[in-house]
């Protein structure tokens, strides 16, 4: 099965629309995506690959997903992925290995994000 970036396009936006959350695809840079549970937004690059896809299903999954109110960011990170994989319409070798990099990166930097994080709500995902 494969998807064009339209379908996976129209795939997140349906999942925003159903739960009234703001996406915003202005960013340049997928490392640059996050969201802002606050405010029910998303701020991500335009969905032109499965890279985008995933990353866009994970900012929703920080949204929608659970344990997004532990203050463990390798707990909420986790979770996001999960939900991102389980929502996701396809999930191929290449968006797996992009979630567990990205997984990787958090488990060596979780500590001083968790620190960071009793200032700042938000966090900018590092791929
Ligand atoms: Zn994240």
């Amino acid at each position: 099965m494969s998807l064009t970036v339209g379908e996976m396009d129209k795939h997140v936006q349906s999942i925003a629309d159903k739960n009234q959350i703001v996406i915003h695809r202005s960013l340049n840079r997928l490392s640059r995506s996050y969201s802002i549970r606050a405010s029910e937004e998303i701020y991500i690059a335009p969905i032109r690959s499965v890279l985008s896809y995933a990353t866009a299903l994970h900012e929703l999954g920080h949204q929608l997903g659970p344990h997004q109110r532990s203050s463990h960011v390798l707990v909420r990170e986790k979770a996001a992925w999960k939900w991102a994989k389980k929502s996701a319409l396809l999930w191929s070798p290449r968006m797996q290995e992009y979630a567990e990099a990205a997984i990787e990166w958090y488990e060596e930097n979780h500590r001083n994000i968790d620190m960071r994080g009793r200032l700042y709500s938000s966090v900018v995902e590092p791929l």
